[in-house]
């Protein structure tokens, strides 16, 4: 099945977009989902144009809007796979509200954020995954903010699949795509997206320096946790959450040390209940159902518990 569609990329050469959408289209095809049966929803910003270039349903949403509305889809039609097209500035800023109810009602979506670290599409300015000091359009003396973490904010906020993977690295990035899309429930990856055009110090040639993949080099010794479980032969196990929350943590250390990795993989990943499953369950019950009583309400509280599946 060919995924491309007759639309030309229209990103600059050299953007670390195009390598998203080519282990995309790869992912669908080896997983064998038909284009009719994904939805892919973007916001606004250079990597929104993703779903443009793909032969699949998609949506150009409002800024930072994608989440809400990839949920509306999802629980419209839970049969479609529903991936989220998304750029640090949307997803981190205007759109950061959403993430952390989507990510703790595990609803079974990706979102794939092309992170430059850098607002490409209205032409340089810093956004909230820019280093301090980087120089933009409005920042000529350089970035006086600090960045956010996405890794560890997607893992504080309950997503139950985060990951983070480099556009330089396809078939890294094919795998990572891979197992998120398979994954049921809230999926998060962070893709290190560079932008040549406007973002000239987190570079392709800057992180093919620095990554290393947690699931099989770990060259992350100092951190306690790390230390502590003498991973360093093994890797790091996903299922893990307090060495994922730990390795997290150091993700941004390298914008400050220069001898410091940036980690890459599946950092989290847990099986767990759907939001899509609590609502059928809930519906399945209530159905008939007009009026709200007090018994109602507390066996509805019931309905919802693990155990009551
Ligand atoms: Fe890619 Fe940057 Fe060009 Fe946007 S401005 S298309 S992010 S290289
Ligand atoms: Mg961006």
């Amino acid at each position: 099945v060919d995924y491309k569609s007759d639309i030309e990329p229209t990103w600059c050469a050299g953007c670390g977009d195009f390598t998203v959408i080519s282990s995309l289209t790869k992912v669908f095809s080896e997983l064998r989902i038909p284009p009719e049966s994904i939805v892919q929803v973007s916001g606004i910003g250079c990597s929104s144009r993703a779903p443009l270039f793909m032969r699949t349903y998609a949506t150009h949403t409002l800024h930072g809007r994608a989440i809400p509305f990839a949920i509306g889809v999802k629980l419209a039609n839970p049969e479609l796979t529903v991936i989220c097209n998304v750029g640090d500035g949307d997803l981190f800023s205007i759109g950061a509200g959403h993430n952390p109810h989507a990510a703790r009602r595990n609803i079974d979506i990706t979102v794939i954020c092309m992170d430059n670290q850098v607002y490409g599409l209205t032409k340089n300015q810093v956004s909230p995954t820019s280093r301090e000091g980087l120089y933009g359009s409005l920042t000529p003396y350089g970035n006086i903010d600090r960045p956010i973490n996405p890794v560890a904010q997607m893992l504080s906020f309950g997503a139950t699949f985060v990951a983070q993977t480099f556009s330089g690295n396809p078939k890294h990035m094919t795998e990572v795509f891979k197992e998120a899309i398979s994954h049921r429930g809230f999926a998060f990856v962070n893709v290190l997206s560079p932008c040549p055009t406007f973002n000239k110090v987190d570079t392709f040639k800057y992180y093919r320096e620095k990554v290393k993949d947690v699931n099989s080099e770990l060259p992350f010794l100092e951190y306690p946790l790390v230390k502590e479980k003498n991973i360093n032969e093994e890797g790091h196990d996903p299922s893990d959450f307090k060495t994922a929350l730990e390795l997290a943590l150091h993700d941004l250390d390298h914008y400050y040390n220069p001898n410091a990795p940036v980690p890459i993989g599946v950092f989290y990943r847990k099986e767990e209940e759907t939001y899509e499953d609590r609502v059928s369950r809930v519906k399945e019950r209530y159905k008939a159902v007009k009026e709200p009583t007090l018994e109602l309400l507390q066996s509805f509280i019931n309905a919802c518990k693990p155990e009551a599946i």
